[in-house]
């Protein structure tokens, strides 16, 4: 790690809040060396990725500390499991503007702790350094897979079942409820909905098993309808859905019913970090099995079809038009 922030002292902010992160993990030397070294386990190949969040982009600036933690390694592990993988370490980047305090950076250090345990990664390296704009914290991730088992979005073949896991929508809406709307909205289904945007829950254990028995796989960060169009796209393959098969929570078919969200701005709105899976029909019965056995709630919501779009059908077979595919940030 190297360190610019000065509020804490460099060199004492990584000792009382990060280094602690990296517990026994051999080849972080306790951050205090330039790089850190990761062993793979024989049999397995490295998979790596990063994603950053910012403040008013992808969470919002009074966010609690622990939970833009979570958020920004949730991202990350969710996009492991969407390739199979088991995590193994992390690196941490941390550009901190000048209001960021010892409160905040201990909160947030106890919001990494509490997700390590739970998702069975440690810190490995990082920086931190300070920044005039706003807070951003990005997150590189390591895992593991069979040897040339990672899943793709380009593995989906023809006629295969599109699965999504969890339910889809229920981000978009917290979105709303963290920007001060749907105020008179019930306060159980506002509550789930924030929570649902704040920490999203990564679809790991039954990520982590999909390695032979899926043909493709990723996770929903843009919006179900825009990440079924990139899986699509890197297919060569087209996606019929139907909308009525797409599972919505309690709270997204109550905004829905009161006309206060639309099925388009669920089906669009990103952030749900489910599963998106492309499997066979002849491995239909060892998927439900997975999702069961990793009590994860799966629903089939479509096929694959030759072409390359992607068609939602209403309950009476009709064409549904979505004006928005997804929810880009740029
Ligand atoms: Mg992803």
């Amino acid at each position: 790690m190297t360190h610019d922030a000065k509020r804490l002292g460099e060199f004492e902010l990584i000792a009382k809040y990060f280094a602690p992160l990296a517990g026994k993990e051999a080849g972080a030397f306790g951050l205090k060396d330039d790089a850190a070294y990761l062993r793979p386990t024989a049999g397995k190949d490295l998979v790596l990725t990063t994603d950053a969040i910012v403040a008013g982009v992808h969470f919002l600036p009074g966010d609690p500390a622990n939970e833009i933690a979570q958020k920004a390694l949730r991202v990350n592990i969710s996009d492991l499991a969407a390739k199979g993988a088991t995590p193994r370490v992390y690196l941490l980047t941390l550009a901190l503007p000048p209001a960021i305090d010892e409160p905040w950076l201990k909160s947030f250090a106890a919001g990494l702790k509490r997700d390590q345990a739970h998702f069975g990664v440690t810190l490995v390296g990082g920086d931190t350094v300070a920044t005039p704009g706003p807070l951003t914290i990005s997150v590189t991730a390591i895992g593991e897979v069979p040897q040339g088992h990672m899943l793709t979005r380009a593995g989906a073949q023809l006629e295969d079942d599109i699965w999504v896991s969890g339910t889809i929508g229920d981000a978009a809406l917290g979105l709303r409820v963290g920007q001060g709307e749907l105020v008179d909205f019930d306060d159980k289904h506002r509550a789930t909905v924030l929570a649902r945007y704040r920490v999203p829950e990564p679809r790991l254990k039954f990520g982590m098993l999909l390695h032979g028995i899926a043909h493709a796989c990723l996770d929903v960060s843009d919006g179900l309808i825009a990440d079924l169009g990139h899986m699509s796209e890197q297919s060569g393959l087209g996606v019929i859905v139907e909308a009525g098969a797409v599972p919505l929570s309690a709270a997204a078919r109550a905004a829905t019913a009161a006309k206060r969200m639309s099925l388009s701005e669920l089906l669009t709105g990103g952030d749900d970090y489910e599963l998106v899976v492309a499997a066979p029909v002849s491995r239909r019965k060892r998927i439900m099995a997975l999702a069961e056995r990793t009590k994860t709630k799966l629903s089939r919501i479509g096929r694959t079809t030759k072409g390359r779009e992607v068609l939602v059908m209403g309950a009476g077979g009709e064409r549904l038009n979505f004006e928005r595919r997804g929810f880009t940030h740029f």
